[in-house]
C-alpha cells in the first residue's frame, strides 16, 4: 500500500491534465495517500513555465484542500510543495513556505547558484562546460543545505545531475559529498525521496541510485516514494519497481506523511 508524494499540477506551467485526473490516476493506481507537491514560486528569475507565482498559491492550496475533501472516503490527500533551494535567498523561501498551510515541504535543488539548471535539456551545454563533476559537488554541498535549513521535510530527488546520463568522473570525492548530505540530512530527522522519474529519463535510474539509497537505508533515514507525475498517466509510475528497490536497498518501511508513521513495505 504505497503513496505518491511526489506530483504537479498544471500551474507550474509545464505540467498536463486537471489536478481531479491525478487524483482519480490514484485511487485507480491503489495508492492510500495522494501528496500533491508542485513547485514553489521561483523566488530568483521567475520565468513562465517553471513555476507558478506567488498569488496562485492559495487556489492552488484551496484547490488540493476541497479534492481531500471530496475524496476524503477514497484516498487521503496532502497539500504539499516542491520548494528549490537558493542559498542567497533562504529567507525569501521561508517566507513563501510560512504563508501557506502546506502539510509537507520537499527540498529540492535543480539550479546552482550560477544559475545553471542542470535538470534541463536547453542548458546541457552549459552543463558540460561547467564541469560533470562540480556540478555533482555543488549538488550535494547546496542539498546538504537544504537539509540543514530547516524548511524542508524531504530532499528531494538525491542525485539528480545524472538526469541525462552524466556520471562523475571522481566517484569517491561525489560519493564522499553524497555522504555529507546524508549525514545532513540523518542530524535533521528529516526523509529523502525515492523518485521514480529517473527511469523516464535518459538516466534509466531512479533517484537516488541503489548504492547511495542503501547507504541511506543503513543511516536509518526515512523513505518516502514519488512520481514526480507532470501528467495524470504518471501517477504512481515505477511503484513496484520502487519498493522492490528499497527493500534491495535495505528499507523495510516507508513514511506515511499524514501521521508521520513508519509503514511496512508491500
Ligand atoms: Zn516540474
Ligand atoms: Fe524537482
Ligand atoms: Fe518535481
Ligand atoms: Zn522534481
Amino acid at each position: 500500500m504505497l503513496a505518491d508524494y511526489h506530483v504537479h499540477t498544471r500551474r507550474c506551467g509545464h505540467a498536463e491534465g486537471e489536478t481531479r485526473a491525478y487524483v482519480e490516476e490514484a485511487i485507480a493506481a491503489g495508492l492510500v495517500e495522494l501528496g500533491f507537491a508542485d513547485h514553489l514560486p521561483l523566488v530568483r528569475d521567475w520565468r513562465p513555465g517553471f513555476s507558478m507565482l506567488p498569488d496562485e498559491m492559495c487556489a492552488y492550496v484551496a484547490e488540493i484542500k476541497e479534492l481531500a475533501d471530496e475524496y476524503a472516503a477514497d484516498i487521503v490527500i496532502l497539500a504539499g510543495i516542491e520548494a528549490d533551494y537558493y542559498e542567497e535567498a533562504e529567507d525569501e523561501v521561508r517566507e513563501l513556505l510560512a504563508a501557506q498551510p502546506f502539510d509537507y515541504v520537499i527540498g529540492s535543488v535543480h539550479t546552482l547558484s550560477d544559475g545553471l539548471g542542470f535538470d534541463q535539456r536547453r542548458q546541457r551545454r552549459r552543463f558540460a562546460a561547467a564541469g560533470v563533476d562540480r556540478v555533482f559537488l555543488e549538488n550535494y554541498r547546496l542539498l546538504a543545505r537544504v537539509a540543514g535549513s530547516g524548511l524542508c521535510d524531504v530532499v528531494g530527488h538525491l542525485d539528480l545531475p545524472k538526469k541525462y546520463g552524466h556520471q562523475p568522473a571522481d566517484a569517491a570525492a561525489v560519493g564522499e559529498a553524497a555522504r555529507g548530505t546524508l549525514q545532513a540530512v540523518r542530524a535533521a530527522g528529516i526523509a529523502i525521496e525515492l523518485n521514480t522519474a529517473g527511469w523516464r529519463a535518459p538516466a534509466g535510474q531512479a533517484y537516488p541510485a541503489a548504492g547511495l539509497l542503501a547507504e541511506a537505508a543503513a543511516a536509518g533515514i526515512p523513505l518516502i516514494f514519488g512520481s514526480d507525475a507532470h501528467r495524470p498517466g504518471e501517477v504512481g509510475d515505477g511503484f513496484p519497481r520502487a519498493a522492490a528497490l528499497a527493500r534491495g536497498a535495505g528499507y523495510t518501511h516507508t513514511l506515511r506523511m499524514s501521521d508521520r508513521s513508519l509503514v511496512e513495505l508491500p
